[in-house]
C-alpha cells in the first residue's frame, strides 16, 4: 500500500504515521525527519536545508525530489509506504507521480487531516520528540505516562524542533497555503482522495484514517485493542 498523510504543520501526520507504520508493515517517510537528519550530519543538503527550515520555508523540488528518490529505493520500502510531509508542492506530487509509474505502481490513499489553526498552533507550542526514538508527545495533549521518561523506550532524553517557535510557525502557514494547499485538487479529483477531522482524539483519527484505508481496498491487517 502507497499511501500520503496530508496536512498542515501540527495536524497529526507524524503521529499517525508512526502508528501506521507499525501496524500496516510499511515504511515511514517523512521528509522533514530526513531532512533534520541531514541538518544534524552536516551533510551538503544539511548546510542547505538548515537556514531553509529555519525560516519557513520550503527546501527546493528538485533537492526533496531527488532524496524521495533515493529513499524510495530502500528495503522497507518495497510492500509499501506511508509519505508524511510529501509531497508539498505541485511539482512534487507530479514527480511522485511520474517515480510510481516507472515501477508500475500506484497510490492507494491520499488522506488530509483537518485540523482548525488555532489548535494546530497549540499543538506545535507543546510538541516535544523522544531523542532515542523518535516518538512524538504533547506537554498537555500527549504527556509522557512518567514524566521526563519516554513511554516507549525509557530514554530520558527529549528535543524541541527549532523551527517550532511562533515566528517560524506563521511563516509555515503561510507556506503550506500558499504552495502546498494547491495539491489537495490534485488529488480531490480521484477516487483516492479521503478527509478525516485530525481535531478529534488521537486514536479516534487513527479509526477514522482506517476506515477511510478500507474505503480505499486495504484492509487492517490486525484488531485494534480495546483499551
Ligand atoms: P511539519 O511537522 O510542520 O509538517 P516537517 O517536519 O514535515 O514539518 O517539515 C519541516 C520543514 O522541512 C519544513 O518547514 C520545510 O522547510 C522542510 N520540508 C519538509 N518536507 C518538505 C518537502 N516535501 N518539500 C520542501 N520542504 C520540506
Ligand atoms: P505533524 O507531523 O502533522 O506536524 P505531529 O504528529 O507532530 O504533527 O503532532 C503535533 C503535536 O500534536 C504533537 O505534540 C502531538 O503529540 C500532538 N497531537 C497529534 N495528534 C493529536 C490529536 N489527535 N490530539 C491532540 N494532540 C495531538
Ligand atoms: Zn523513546
Amino acid at each position: 500500500m502507497n499511501i500520503i498523510l496530508l496536512g498542515p504543520p501540527g495536524a497529526g501526520k507524524g503521529t499517525q504515521a508512526k502508528i501506521l507504520q507499525e501496524r500496516y508493515h510499511v515504511g515511514q517517510i517523512a521528509t522533514g525527519d530526513m531532512l533534520r537528519g541531514e541538518v544534524k550530519a552536516g551533510t551538503e543538503l544539511g548546510k542547505i536545508a538548515k537556514s531553509v527550515m529555519e525560516a519557513g520555508e520550503l527546501v527546493s523540488d528538485d533537492l526533496i525530489i531527488n532524496m524521495l528518490r533515493n529513499r524510495l529505493a530502500q528495503d522497507d520500502c518495497r510492500h509499501g509506504f506511508i509519505l508524511d510531509g510529501f509531497p508539498r508542492t505541485v511539482p512534487q506530487a507530479e514527480a511522485l507521480d511520474a517515480m510510481l509509474a516507472a515501477e508500475k505502481q500506484d497510490l492507494r490513499a491520499v488522506i488530509l487531516l483537518k485540523v482548525d489553526e488555532d489548535v494546530l498552533v497549540e499543538r506545535i507550542a507543546g510538541r516535544f520528540t523522544c531523542a532515542q526514538c523518535g516518538t512524538g508527545y504533547h506537554d498537555s495533549m500527549h504527556p509522557t505516562a512518567k514524566a521526563g521518561v519516554c513511554d516507549k523506550c525509557g530514554s530520558t532524553e527529549f528535543t524541541r524542533r527549532p523551527d517550532d517557535n511562533p515566528v517560524t510557525v506563521k511563516q509555515r502557514f503561510t507556506a503550506y497555503n500558499r504552495q502546498t494547499a494547491p495539491i489537495v485538487p490534485y488529488y480531490q479529483g480521484r477516487h483516492i482522495y479521503y478527509e478525516v477531522d485530525g481535531m478529534a482524539d488521537m486514536d479516534d483519527v487513527t479509526v477514522a484514517i482506517e476506515a477511510a484505508l478500507r474505503a480505499a481496498g486495504i484492509p487492517a491487517p490486525v484488531a485494534m485493542s480495546a483499551d
